[in-house]
């Protein structure tokens, strides 16, 4: 029977997985294997996907990916299945003849540098690696992201006993096979950057699934620790581990933690040191047994690379044999500058062959039950579960937040609070903002003479920045509801109600999640699809991502909205809202049909259980935000305004130069002169606006989009600020210049026109590839010629 027809509330133990072998290996890693218990939970609001309960966690998984695992009722897969190995197998490193392991391979770390420690964490998404990473680097320390490559890494440091120890805070994954973007970097990052100690964080409660990614390391031979994280929640449920005895199986020293509350950190650091040292007596490289038939192939294998002198070092030659035999890409393209490659090759893809007829599995496959294998008999003598039942109130929560009924008018509703609050509440700090900067542009120009320079500083600099300044407490509390939906685990329930939805545009649930980020700003949205593992479904995701309106785009609706629809100005912002959306939507359906064929990649996705966010890491969050802000103010905008302002104030009039110390921006571009730059670019570029009713002016408000949507406001400040009207939004409406018709289209020519240049070049990073951020930029821009168009047009038919 399938995995897929198991009723609510019914168990059955897995016998079989089928599908291609991305598919298993995924299912492997999170815990589908052969001989473990499943249990279906929920049913999502539209009855797909399902929460199904594996491995002591909960996972979403759709229907005709769960018809791919076979199962049976627990009495009749007894029979069916014969007992894997279950015992801790495993023996010495053969390069040691010490039964105690390879201490000629843990020598102190480095020589040279005698007192910097390079740290990396790693561990899976969840295990509370960025509450480690906080808690031991401090917030007094630097912690700056760097970008340029494809997944976001943390460094932080920290100075202890005298050693300055480097943290690098990797992203999360559940094995580090070249599967994901996420799981490439890490590998690559161990690879390349050959940190002296790896912290691998653990979630205590969920080791079984948890230790996978350690056995990996196991493999690689690195200097690792365990901090066996959320301890706290492993005593709450009364269970128990002898973790010393774990980590003497397992040749890694295991330290508890709860990086929540920064308990265990010395423990953790010490030992840190001592792997650093070469001192610590738990570590020791250990050979997990993959069984007969793997070890038969894999030995003669690891004597031929152990005869090169060209293999890489990194890592041990087991590890290298043990990938070959995998066919491993990666592995593959590391070693292929070896003099034997194309030797090893050969002899890995018979041997790969040979294994899959002789067991009946592929390699992959026996090697991922080898390690629950050995994961299970470690723990068997280990770990005591324990009897309190510490889910009940995840699952409490989930039927209802999941129900058929309630589900999506929760959410609606969570989304309407976080829009009022966004709008409503965001008002008040805005207004004290944009005081702020009025008296600061009044108080400069008094002090200082009238002249270019006043100019720049009031007109130019203190209004362009003010006018993007003021919506900081917006982009503020918008960013506290996603930390908080983050932080809370509601996030990854609404990818698993939304994903029937999003399964129908060709995407997964999880490419929600940055959806909803791109109404913030487009940029950390675009990140956010670090989480999607597909890269078709990534790269579409990426690419609809600048439809979603995002904040910066809003104070033009609000003005436009507000000067031209007066009586139905909500109406009007929520149908471009809806209009972005289905932009979107049809763009994800356009690219699946022509671009991309099916997307094979499953939709698995852990649901972690409901979690109390803490006050220090909202904060945190929600201050790399603003900070954030504030640099991309400092910088792109602080230097777009000054140019702005420059190609609208020169050349001045001709006519009384004389004088000209005198006239001031406003009246040489609102009056009649047309004599700057300025203008000369909008009606260079204007008669290709005129289809849809904008003239120069306009089409300058568009240009100076490019940089930062935030610009139009500021320009369209300078280039209608007069003195007979009272606010911009009446001498926007009194000056003649847009309709109702033409102001609907200007509208939607923003929403839908070129993504800011920070989104274009997020879109460029994330993707590797300046070919789709150029498709990006005139694809986006031909929509929204065509839709104002159509607006524009079908608005003079009504
Ligand atoms: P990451 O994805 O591995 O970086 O994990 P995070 O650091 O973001 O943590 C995931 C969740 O676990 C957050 O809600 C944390 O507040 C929570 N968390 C982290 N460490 C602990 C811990 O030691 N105990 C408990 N109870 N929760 C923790
Ligand atoms: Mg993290």
């Amino acid at each position: 029977m399938k995995l897929s027809e198991l009723k609510n509330g019914e168990t059955a133990v897995i016998v079989r997985l089928s599908g291609h072998g991305g598919f298993r290996k995924r299912i492997m890693e999170m815990g589908f294997i052969r001989g473990e218990k499943v249990k279906s939970v929920l049913d999502s609001p539209m009855h797909d996907p399902v929460k199904y309960h594996v491995m002591g966690y909960d996972v979403s998984l759709r229907r005709n990916e769960a018809a791919m695992i076979e199962v049976l009722p627990e009495e009749e897969a007894k029979k069916e299945l014969t007992p894997v190995n279950s015992f801790a197998c495993h023996s010495a490193c053969e390069n040691c003849n010490s039964s105690l392991g390879c201490n000629c391979i843990y020598r102190p770390a480095s020589t040279k540098r005698k007192n910097v420690i390079d740290v990396a964490l790693v561990g899976n998404p969840n295990s509370g690696k960025t509450s480690l990473f906080n808690a031991l680097s401090g917030s007094s320390e630097h912690v700056g992201n760097y970008s340029g490559v494809t997944v976001d890494a943390k460094n932080g440091s920290l100075s202890y006993k005298g050693y300055r120890i480097n943290i690098t805070d990797l992203p999360g994954t559940y094995s580090i096979s070249a599967y994901s973007p996420e799981e490439r970097y890490v590998r690559r990052h161990l690879f390349e950057q050959q940190p002296d100690v790896i912290i691998n964080a653990v979630v205590a409660s969920n080791l079984e699934r948890n230790l996978y990614l350690t056995t990996e390391l196991i493999d690689m031979n690195l200097r690792t620790v365990v901090a066996l994280n959320m301890f706290d929640e492993l005593e709450a449920s009364g269970a128990t581990i002898d973790y010393g005895h774990l980590g003497g199986m397992m040749g890694i020293p295991m330290i508890p933690t709860v990086a929540k509350a920064s308990k265990g950190l010395d423990k953790l650091l010490d030992t840190v040191i001592e792997l650093f040292e070469g001192e610590n007596k738990t570590i020791r490289h250990i050979h997990i047994n993959y069984g007969s038939v793997m070890e038969s192939e894999l030995a003669p294998l690891s004597q031929m690379l152990h005869r090169a002198d060209d293999l890489p070092q990194q890592f041990p030659v087991r590890y290298w044999a043990l990938k070959l035999l995998e066919q491993d890409k990666e592995a593959q393209s590391s070693l292929a500058s070896c003099k034997d490659f194309t030797l090893w090759q050969t002899y890995s893809q018979t041997a790969h062959k040979k294994i899959h007829t002789r067991l009946g599995v592929d390699v992959e496959t026996a090697i991922g039950d080898a390690k629950y294998g050995f994961i299970n008999g470690a723990l068997q003598e280990t770990f005591t579960p324990g009897n309190k039942d510490t889910q009940r109130q995840t699952r409490r929560i989930d039927r209802l937040v999941a129900n058929k009924w309630l589900g999506f008018p929760l959410f609606l509703a969570l989304m309407w609070l976080m829009f009022t609050a966004v709008f409503r509440l965001g008002a008040y700090p805005q207004e004290w903002i944009e005081n702020l900067f009025g008296w600061l542009g009044e108080a400069v120009s008094s002090a200082m003479p009238q002249g270019a320079l006043q100019d720049l500083l009031v007109n130019g600099i203190i209004g362009g920045v003010g006018s993007v300044a003021v919506f900081l407490p917006q982009i503020l509390i918008l960013y506290l509801f996603i930390s908080l939906m983050e932080d809370s685990g509601y996030m990854a329930r609404a990818a698993f109600i939304m994903d029937r939805i999003m399964h129908r545009m060709g995407l997964h649930g999880k490419s929600f999640i940055p959806m909803i980020m791109g109404f913030g700003c487009n940029v950390p949205a675009v990140m956010a699809t670090r989480t999607i593992e597909s890269r078709s479904s990534r790269l579409i995701t990426i690419l609809i991502t600048p439809f979603m309106s995002c904040s910066a785009r809003l104070p033009v609706m609000i003005l436009f909205a507000g000067a031209f629809f007066p009586k139905c100005a909500p109406t009007v912002l929520i149908l471009l809202y809806v209009l972005g959306v289905l932009v979107a939507a049809l763009t994800a359906r356009l690219l699946r049909k022509v671009k991309f064929k099916a997307d094979e990649t499953p939709f698995v996705m852990e649901l972690p259980p409901y979690r109390m966010p803490t006050l220090t890491a909202t904060l945190r969050h929600m201050w790399e935000k603003c900070e954030q802000y504030l640099r991309k103010i400092g910088t792109v905008i602080l230097a777009s305004t000054v140019i702005i302002w420059f190609l609208s104030y020169y050349p001045r009039p001709a006519a009384d130069t004389a004088s000209t110390d005198n006239v001031t921006t406003t009246e040489i571009v609102a009056g009649n002169n047309d004599g700057s730059y300025m203008s000369m670019i909008g009606k260079a570029i204007a008669p290709v606006m005129h289809p849809l009713g904008l003239n120069w002016r306009a089409t300058i408000g568009i240009i100076t989009s490019i940089p930062a949507k935030e610009l139009v406001v500021s320009t369209l400040g300078v280039l209608y600020s007069s003195d007979s009207e009272e606010n911009l939004q009446e001498s926007i409406a009194a000056s003649g210049d847009f309709t109702p018709r033409s102001a609907a289209a200007f509208l939607v020519f923003i929403l839908l026109f070129f993504p800011c240049i920070a989104t274009v070049a997020a879109i460029a990073e994330e993707t590797h590839s300046r070919k789709w951020a150029l498709f990006s930029v005139v694809y986006n821009t031909a929509v929204a010629w065509i839709a104002g168009y159509l607006v524009y047009t079908i608005g003079g038919l009504l």
